[in-house]
């Protein structure tokens, strides 16, 4: 099954590096919107969302959620806005939406004791009710969801699984998802794989850095109050008396750091990304 012959593990890193000096990753190679930094995505949102949608099902008929009350109101609203904003700030550039393809949800999961956010690729988000007295209000919450939006137009989770497939799964991944040969046993194994490795391990670092940045920008564009940013990090801390450990550090790791980050960049976002008028 090792294809040595049409590309070796060097080339593969070669590759993964994405500075694009080998041509066969070439068109693996996008740029994070905003940033602009380059990653490797060797996944289509269509493959995406084909494995998560029916997962963010699976999860809302095995959750007990909250509906019609004001929090939950307000993750809708917030959530919105958020899209809103975002359509409106790139329809005012005249480029293409990265969320056009988005099928936007939120859910309000009645779990106190989880003190966790998530959005799945596409836009399918879920806020615990365990994570409300940190947001506090609704600066906080769009402090929050604007960060794990961020990871979703960032494509973060298509890099990190096309990262682990093409590290671990090695060439038949290449075979299966690049060649496009027929599905085989071994590709059977990698879509459990695409899940176990690239959807559900925590985000790396730089992609956590870029998530607060992205969703940074978000809050300012939607007009939410970006110190909370911050704020929110500096409750969590405290939530946990400085020495516990949540669902959201476990994925989010390094609060002290990203304080600082956050408040260095403040001052830029809000003067390059003011409120856009929706
Ligand atoms: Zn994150």
């Amino acid at each position: 099954m090792i294809h040595s012959h049409i590309i070796s593990r060097r080339n593969f890193i070669w590759g993964l590096s994405c500075t694009c000096g080998s041509t066969i990753f070439l068109t693996s190679c996008t740029e994070v919107e905003i940033s602009g930094r380059k990653q490797i995505n060797i996944l289509s949102d269509d493959f995406l969302y084909s494995k998560t949608f029916p997962a963010y099902d699976n999860f809302k008929s095995k959750s007990n959620l909250i509906t019609g009350t004001e929090e939950y109101n307000n993750i809708v609203d917030i959530g919105f806005n958020i899209k809103d904003a975002i359509g409106v700030y790139y329809a005012n550039k005249g480029e293409k939406n990265p969320t056009d393809n988005f099928q936007w949800e939120f859910i309000l999961v009645n779990d106190d004791q989880t003190k966790n956010a998530w959005c799945m690729p596409g836009g399918k988000i879920a806020v615990y009710s365990g994570i409300l007295p940190i947001a506090k209000n609704n600066d906080g919450l769009a402090s929050i969801m604007a960060h794990e939006i961020a990871h979703a137009v960032a494509r973060h989770s298509a890099e990190r699984a096309s990262r682990a497939m093409l590290m671990d799964a090695g060439t038949y991944a290449f075979e299966r998802l690049v060649l496009g040969t027929s599905m085989t046993r071994h590709s059977r194994q990698l879509y459990g794989q695409l899940r176990q490795l690239g959807l559900e391990l925590p985000f790396n670092r730089s992609q956590e850095s870029e998530a607060d940045y992205l969703g940074l920008v978000f809050m300012s564009l939607s007009n939410y109050n970006t110190q909370e940013s911050y704020l929110v990090w500096e409750r969590m801390q405290e939530a946990m008396g400085g020495s516990g450990q949540t669902e959201f550090f476990s994925t989010h790791p390094s609060p002290k750091n990203r304080i600082k980050k956050l408040k260095e960049w403040i001052p830029q976002v809000s003067k390059q990304y003011p409120p856009v008028k929706i």
